[in-house]
């Protein structure tokens, strides 16, 4: 996890998205024993959703290593609202 620069961190239900430095990341997995960006994704869940009791783990998760620290200025796309895609 050494080349980790940070995480982004979007809720698939909500489409919220967050960003995590390293140093946020390092707290999560210093107070946890996780090693893998993977392990740290089962820990992690949505706030907002899980105060409205809806699914909360519907994670998914970005890592930025350092190489591609340029790279990962790709503007994060909002999904489209519910709405769409019921043409009745
Ligand atoms: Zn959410």
């Amino acid at each position: 996890m050494d080349e980790l620069i940070g995480l982004g961190i979007a809720c698939e239900n909500c489409g919220r998205l967050r960003r995590l430095n390293k140093r946020q990341i390092a707290s999560l997995i210093g107070a946890r024993g996780i090693h893998t960006v993977e392990q740290l994704g089962r820990k992690l869940k949505c706030k907002v959703c899980a105060e409205q009791g809806k699914v909360s783990k519907n994670i998914s998760i970005v890592p930025y290593y350092r190489c591609d620290e340029a790279a990962s200025v790709a503007p994060y796309v909002k999904p489209k609202a519910s709405s769409q895609g019921v043409t009745r």
